[in-house]
């Protein structure tokens, strides 16, 4: 029993490192695509965060014009008078 474990085989110290040289590259391949995911998914929430700042229109309560109908913004100008807030 204990001769197993004092004089290993050559195909055992072979088998060995062929496992952890699997392991390691495992680990290396997984680092990779780990990390060229988290680049991907940081590009794309900053590519998405930038479009939703470029289509969102601000939130504005907006109010009918009297002169001519049309909806604006509570306090901007529409048809060169300024509208009222209330
Ligand atoms: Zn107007």
């Amino acid at each position: 029993m204990s001769v197993m474990f004092t004089m290993p085989s050559l195909q055992k110290i072979v088998l060995l490192i062929a496992v952890l040289f699997a392991i390691w590259q495992a680990f290396k391949w997984l680092s990779r695509i780990n990390r060229v995911r988290a680049t991907a998914e940081s590009a794309h929430r900053r590519a998405t965060a930038t479009a939703r700042r470029q289509t969102a229109t601000p939130i504005e309560e907006t109010r009918k014009c009297g002169s001519c109908g049309a909806y604006v913004p509570i306090g901007a100008s529409c048809c060169g008078k300024l509208q009222n807030r209330a």
